[in-house]
């Protein structure tokens, strides 16, 4: 009888165990499809990772899964010969060895009873007797990819283990924030840093600019009192009057022919005063046509008529 109870018992715990490997540690909905893991082992359906993490609603034993980047894919090797009839949940009878996942090297059953670990670097999943094969490789037997002994993660692990894990996490955790800090401060002193050589550079750029600009007015100043003394010594010979600077120096000469008929106009003038007017006019009509016939205007030619009569 009490042999009984304790054969009962271990069946239980076995149930429990296998329970814990094949069931979502969020939601202890059976495994699905798509499997993650995070640093602890703890394995999840990805769906309820997302959920949570979509809805904020991540319970505090898991709450150093802030974003998808904290958990991986893991690709378990499926089990031919399990049932896909039989369901996976505790006290199930007579279940206790059938696994729908196996170690794709030993062919393990993943279902509690062997300790199982996963590659960060691929995701594959192999029993720890697996794993000690291929570890001196470190080649995942699966996919042939390279591993590292740190991206070995056991899955599940004991509860020594499992503190262990925690405590390392927690250490790398600090590091990172005072990591963190250090950046932060060295990007404030690299940002101090650009301010001062950007307000410095500001600084020497108004300086020049003034000078610039103290040159230019100095070089109008210069053109100006050039351009002053160019008008002065253009105008003052000739013109005292300096707003008609364009006034030529002297009387222009007049050309030949225009110098004849202004002298016989003259003369005309000096006839027409004097008494003897019909006899001396004709005498200056015929000497302006015979001087300058082709230039004498039409007023003139009238004068001269009018003088004549
Ligand atoms: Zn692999």
């Amino acid at each position: 009888m009490v042999k009984t109870k304790k054969t009962q018992k271990k069946s239980d715990e076995s149930l429990v165990k296998k329970a814990r490997w094949l069931a979502c540690a969020l939601t202890n909905q059976p495994l699905q499809q798509r499997i993650v893991c995070d640093a602890f082992g703890n394995v999840f359906n990805k769906e309820a990772i997302l959920k949570c993490l979509i809805e904020k609603t991540m319970p505090e034993g898991f709450n150093h899964i802030r974003s998808i980047k904290d958990v991986f894919d893991l690709h378990f090797t499926r089990n031919q010969k399990y049932d896909e009839t039989q369901q996976i949940h505790v006290g199930m009878e007579g279940s206790l060895l059938d696994s729908p996942f196996e170690c794709p090297l030993t062919g393990k059953p993943v279902n509690g009873q062997h300790a199982f670990s996963a590659l960060r670097s691929c995701g594959h999943v192999f029993s720890d007797k697996g794993l000690q094969e291929i570890l001196a490789d470190s080649n995942c037997f699966v996919c042939q990819k390279h591993f590292r002994e740190s991206d070995v993660v056991i899955l599940n692990p004991p509860e020594d283990v499992l503190f262990e894990l925690r405590v390392k996490f927690l250490e790398q955790m600090k590091e990172k924030k005072a990591e963190r800090k250090k950046e932060k401060v060295k990007d404030t002193k690299t940002k101090e840093k650009a301010n001062e050589k950007t307000k410095e550079k500001l600084e020497k750029d108004q300086q020049k600019g003034k000078e610039v600009d103290k040159e230019k007015v100095k070089n109008e100043a210069n053109t100006e009192k050039a351009k002053e003394e160019t008008k002065k010594r253009k105008i003052a010979p000739t013109d005292p009057n300096p707003s008609n600077p364009k006034k030529p120096k002297t009387t222009p000469q007049q050309p030949p022919n225009v110098r004849n008929v202004m002298a016989v106009s003259s003369s005309l003038n000096q006839i027409s005063q004097s008494h003897d007017l019909k006899k001396q006019s004709s005498n200056a009509y015929k000497s302006i046509f015979s001087t300058a016939p082709s230039f004498a205007p039409q007023y003139l030619t009238g004068i001269v008529k009018g003088v004549i009569k």
